[in-house]
């Protein structure tokens, strides 16, 4: 909890040199004061209450989460989408009446610090108000210890009337902010290498995590049924992760092109969008049919598909996407991840950062799944490692 932000704030000062190098580790520190500006301050605050104002609007599709301990279903309202479509309309009207978006790309670090405090802040009250819930509403990740347990999150769905805010975290403040701060730096490289255009590079990264974060906005209810909904508690790890990591580490490469402009050729570029469109087939397809079997596993569509019963009453996947590695969605996710870095070029590892990091998220993140699956499933799950033995890249891990 003290590391990540500020090995945060270290990659944001060595993308920022011109030469980032060993040779010139540390890069120059800014003064503590030079980081904080309250008016920065506001502009988040403005940024994530304009959000929660967007997703208390009655528009959109109302469904119910997987079920509690206690058999109740959570109601959700699924309106990111639209919160996307208000947000582009606001961010067009600013760039028409001539509000200067390069505002962000000069406060950049003063707004992650900004982003920091309030997740921090965020995390505290969770952790205050998780005190008072009773058992039955501490999420099944929780542990008793209060360092974990502030980490973690101890309330499972907390929320103040109907307003989920975890549900409402996870994708709506940082993933729609990461893609502003993606256009924000393509005007930013445009304005200070003195282009008419953006870089082919710039565009490339622009367009792929554009679709990205536009699928998950689009397929919003699939969140309903990860590990961060049903498991996990609502503490520093996704308040921070999805405040501050996302939108200002997974922005990181087109940060990078702003300073370390990278051409590309039309044929690199066709290889890059080939290796990206792999990676989307593969992660779109698995995850899409995993929600339709969970949904209804005797849908028609699925009957082709080969299944292991368990005692739970749940079946589980063992042909299909499902039959190729026990997380083919991490494979697809780790080949999109990649095809994101490559527009940078080879002449830095730092636009390499997300893909490494990302492949230790998720060997992790299969761990913690594995584990809770054999909990659930004992020998049905044992079977299915037998069927199918590699995680997640076949013949290799
Ligand atoms: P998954 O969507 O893979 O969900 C895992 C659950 O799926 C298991 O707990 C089990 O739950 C069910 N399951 C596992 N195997 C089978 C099977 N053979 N048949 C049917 N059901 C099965 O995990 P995540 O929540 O980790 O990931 C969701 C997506 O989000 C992924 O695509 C991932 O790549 C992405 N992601 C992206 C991140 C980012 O920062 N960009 C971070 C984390 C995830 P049950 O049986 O109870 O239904």
């Amino acid at each position: 909890m003290l590391g990540l932000p500020a090995f945060l704030f270290l990659l944001l000062l060595l993308c920022r040199q011109r030469e980032p190098s060993l040779l010139n580790f540390p890069p120059p520190l800014p003064a503590l004061y030079d980081l904080w500006e309250t008016r920065v301050f506001g502009v988040y605050l403005l940024w994530f209450f304009v959000q929660a104002l967007f997703y208390l609007l009655p528009i959109g599709k109302v469904v119910e989460g997987t079920p509690l301990t206690d058999g109740r279903r959570l109601k959700y309202r699924l309106n990111g989408f639209y919160a996307f479509l208000l947000t582009s309309a606001a961010v067009g009207a600013c760039l028409f009446w001539g509000v200067e978006l390069y505002y962000v790309y000069r406060h950049f670090l003063q707004l992650a610090l900004a982003a920091l405090v309030f997740s921090v802040g965020l995390s505290v009250y969770l952790y205050v108000r998780a005190l008072r819930v009773p058992r039955a509403e501490l999420a099944p990740a929780s542990s008793g210890n209060a360092i974990y347990d502030f980490y973690i999150g101890r309330e499972l769905n907390p929320r103040i009337g109907t307003f989920d805010l975890k549900y409402f975290c996870e994708l709506r403040p940082g993933l729609i902010g990461w893609v502003v701060i993606n256009l924000v730096m393509l005007l930013a490289e445009m304005k200070l290498q003195n282009r008419a255009t953006p870089s082919l590079a710039m565009v490339l990264v622009n367009s792929f995590q554009l679709l990205y974060v536009v699928d998950a906005l689009w397929n919003e209810e699939a969140v309903l049924t990860t590990m961060d909904i049903i498991h996990d508690g609502f503490g520093f790890m996704l308040a921070f992760g999805d405040l501050v990591w996302v939108p200002f580490i997974y922005s990181f490469q087109a940060f990078y092109l702003v300073h370390h402009p990278n051409e590309v050729s039309w044929l690199a570029a066709s290889l890059i969008v080939a290796v990206k469109l792999c990676g989307y087939v593969i992660f779109r397809c698995a995850n899409a049919q995993k929600n339709a079997f969970r949904k209804n596993p005797t849908d028609p569509r699925l009957a082709h598909l080969k299944t292991i019963h368990t005692s739970t009453g749940k079946s589980l996947l063992v042909s299909g996407w499902w039959g190729l590695v026990r997380h083919p969605n991490y494979l697809g996710d780790l080949i999109m991840a990649l095809a994101w870095s490559l527009p940078c070029g080879f002449n830095h590892i730092l636009p390499y950062f997300y893909v490494i990091y990302f492949t230790a998220l998720l060997v992790h993140r299969e761990a913690r799944d594995e584990r809770q699956c054999r909990r659930k499933y004992g020998a049905a799950w044992a079977e299915y490692c037998r069927r199918v033995p590699y995680r997640i890249v076949p013949g290799v891990y």
